[in-house]
């Protein structure tokens, strides 16, 4: 048990009181908690007064930072005009209609529809259940089946962790539930064969998810779930033709292609969506995250024409769409997003992710200059990986027990920079408003923190 914390104190309180998520019971009783008092722009400040720059805006959430005021004073003034109704039977209001339309424009999903929810998991499940309507109403009922890939992140609902490809997630309970099946992860540093070109590799993902479809049998496959960019599963870029090469596959075998855009949307890596980035055309998108700058738990799908008439067609002998959260759609959730959408447009968001996302990205490779393990540098935009290695030459990974990672985030974190390490890969992903001048401080504190792990592992 704790001894170290202040009898009565937040953090004693809280170790006596609250179970945290991805959080070691063990280790969490030991050391407590970092409790955080308030934010200013990309930092956030603890309960000593120690400032942070945090590195990953959250959980790759916090775009516009930590203390938006134009965001409090959307809330705010939902809050005084109407501070709940929902959207179930028939029911609207102009926030909603208005960030739904605006929605269905961004995406380029013309003739579909938004449907709000309130996280990210919600979003991913949601697509799933309407692939099942989708199919059911073309008169193939017996495609169920969901494929994802390994590595994936997706959710902690009990369908979204069985799409997660990450033993994390399932150890524990069992998971992943039957129907949730998974496919090779497109990683270039790490899975493709010695002496494979990027063309072969991709030819081997393709032939890898085509003979999955036909062992499973392809009448049994209702979608395919991707993130343009992998983030929690550490930062994996797939190669240019991955996409293209993958969808062609899943048109021939009648399956829809699910874009889990909860971290890649709202600019994160350089375009409006990841989709573009990465040359992908879903059929139905996940949003969370920088659609609120994650100021209110929001989230939503945004779903095609196709999938829609087939929601519509379901119940035209009457009987409702049998879905819905009591906070789908909340008057203040879409309020505040329809204010980081206006945010994001007036900063030209995508141009100032491209220009501070060069510049972070030419500091890592300058860093790799000094330091031999920095094996690969990797992402687009302001998402961005450092995968640190042993070796560089042969890309031999650290003893899994000497925790490199682990260890550069404890060291940067005395630092003063939060930052988020998956395996020996380092995430950045800083608030959407970083500078370029804050832009160097990250640099600074990690090469500050890369020199002090050295000594560490040395
Ligand atoms: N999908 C991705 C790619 C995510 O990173 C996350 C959360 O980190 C989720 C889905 C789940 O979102 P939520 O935690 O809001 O349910």
């Amino acid at each position: 048990m704790t001894t170290h914390l202040k009898s009565n104190s937040v953090a004693s309180r809280d170790v006596a009181s609250q179970l945290h998520s991805q959080t070691n019971p063990s280790r969490f009783e030991a050391d407590g908690p970092l409790v955080v008092t308030r934010g200013e722009g990309i930092r956030v400040f603890d309960d000593a007064g120690k400032s942070y720059i945090d590195a990953m805006a959250g959980l790759w959430c916090a775009s516009l930072g930590f203390n938006n005021a134009r965001l409090a004073a959307a809330a705010t003034k939902q809050y005084g005009e109407l501070g709940f109704y929902h959207t179930f039977f028939n029911r609207t209001h102009a926030p909603a209609t208005d960030l739904a339309e605006k929605l269905v424009a961004l995406t380029g999903m013309e003739g579909g529809k938004a449907y709000f929810a309130t996280s990210g998991s919600e979003a991913n499940e949601t697509m799933v259940k309407l692939a099942w309507i989708y199919h059911t109403v073309r008169g193939k009922p017996t495609k169920r089946k969901v494929i994802a890939r390994d590595r994936a992140f997706h959710g902690s609902t009990i369908a979204a962790a069985s799409m997660c490809g990450l033993t994390f997630m399932h150890r524990e309970f069992g998971l992943p539930i039957s129907g949730f099946i998974h496919t090779l992860c497109p990683d270039r540093y790490r899975n493709m064969l010695p002496g494979e070109t990027e063309a072969q590799f991709v030819d081997r993902l393709v032939l890898e998810l085509e003979r999955l479809i036909l062992r499973e049998g392809p009448d049994t496959i209702a979608a395919f779930i991707a993130e343009p960019i992998n983030a929690g599963g550490g930062i994996i870029v797939p190669p240019a033709a991955y996409f293209a090469r993958i969808q062609a596959v899943l048109k021939k075998y009648d399956i829809l292609c699910l874009d889990d855009e909860i971290v890649c949307g709202f600019a994160r890596t350089g375009n409006w969506f990841g989709k573009e980035t990465v040359g992908l055309k879903p059929d139905m998108i996940a949003l969370a995250k920088g659609l609120s700058s994650s100021y209110f738990p929001i989230s939503a799908v945004v779903l095609s024409g196709e999938v829609y008439e087939a929601v519509k067609e379901f119940n035209k002998q009457g009987g409702a769409f049998g879905h819905g959260f009591t906070n789908s759609g909340h008057p203040v959730g879409v309020a505040v997003a329809l204010e980081a959408l206006k945010i994001y447009e007036e900063m030209n968001v995508v141009d100032h992710v491209r220009a501070m996302g060069q510049r972070l990205r030419s500091h890592f490779a300058d860093m790799a200059t000094r330091f031999p393990m920095i094996g690969d540098v990797r992402g687009e935009g302001l998402m961005l990986g450092i995968e640190l290695v042993a070796d560089r030459e042969t890309r031999q990974p650290f003893a899994p027990e000497l925790l490199a990672g682990q260890n550069f985030d404890r060291i940067a974190y005395d630092n003063g920079l939060i930052g988020r390490c998956m395996g020996d890969t380092l995430g950045f992903s800083p608030p959407l408003i970083i500078e370029a001048d804050e832009i160097d401080q990250v640099a600074d504190l990690c090469e500050k923190s890369l020199k002090q792990l050295q000594v560490h592992l040395s």
